[in-house]
């Protein structure tokens, strides 16, 4: 197994001013807000922001596209959080500082299968890596609760594969749509042949950490690319 670890932040370290334009709650627990894009403001599809607020710091994963004319985000809310509350309940026409673009998981074309795997909003940087035009590979989307599928009409025209993983529901209650009943390291252990793979893994620590384990196992020789939310 090869680990990179992307988090290396800071490309540009310029502080930016934006503005809330629109918030679009996606279910009880997340929103996607669009933000005015700075000029100029250039960043590759999996990229991050920090926001600046207040003495504190917080990253999020672009959702939007490099050549969209805003900028956009998939927000979890975090009841008891300090700035995803900030965002969940600012005005349109408030103004935020960030800097960015950071980080390093974007998409690396190689010969190996790429196998995206998320855990709740962890799902953001491949929305955008979706929409920049990369296709054919494998999505996992690791949740509790079919509400909690965000983008999945998106990602069923994109991806050859794409596979709702769903933990905290009846199994009879998802046969009908087809997903799968279970953790995504159970998906990647019953399904995916032997081979080697390249791994990129959004969103919770736990997640990140079992998958690891699990390629180290049953998929020597893959490529593991990261990007911890919590
Ligand atoms: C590189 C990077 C990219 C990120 N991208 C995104 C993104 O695209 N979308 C997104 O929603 N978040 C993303 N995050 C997480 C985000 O930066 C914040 O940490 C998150 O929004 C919580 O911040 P807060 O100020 O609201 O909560 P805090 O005040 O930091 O935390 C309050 C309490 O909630 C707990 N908590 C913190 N985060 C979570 C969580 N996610 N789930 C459950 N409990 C939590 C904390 O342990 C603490 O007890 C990213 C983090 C990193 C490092």
């Amino acid at each position: 197994m090869s680990f990179e670890q992307p988090q290396v932040p800071v490309t540009d370290d310029a502080i930016q001013t934006t503005e809330l334009l629109k918030r679009r709650w996606l279910s009880e627990k997340a929103f996607e807000i669009e933000l005015s894009r700075p000029a100029p403001f250039e960043f590759s599809a999996g990229q991050t922001i920090r926001f600046i607020h207040d003495g504190f710091e917080r990253y999020y994963s672009l959702i939007s596209g490099p050549d969209d004319p805003t900028l956009s985000l998939c927000v979890r809310f975090v009841e008891k959080g300090t700035f995803s509350v900030v965002l969940a309940t600012a005005e349109p026409g408030t103004q935020f500082q960030f800097t960015g673009p950071h980080g390093y998981f974007t998409f690396k074309p190689s010969r190996r299968q790429a196998i995206f795997v998320a855990t709740g909003t962890g799902i953001a940087p491949f929305v955008s890596i979706a929409g920049s035009g990369v296709g054919g590979f494998m999505l996992l989307h690791g949740v509790s609760y079919m509400e909690d599928l965000y983008y999945q009409d998106q990602f069923r025209s994109i991806f050859d594969k794409y596979v709702p993983c769903i933990s905290n529901t009846p199994a009879k209650d998802l046969q009908p749509h087809g997903f799968f009943h279970g953790r995504v390291t159970d998906y990647i252990a019953r399904n995916l042949s032997a081979a080697q793979y390249d791994f990129y893994l959004c969103g919770r620590q736990e997640m990140i950490r079992d998958v690891m384990h699990l390629v180290d196992e049953r998929f020597p020789g893959s490529f593991i690319y990261t990007e911890v939310f919590f």
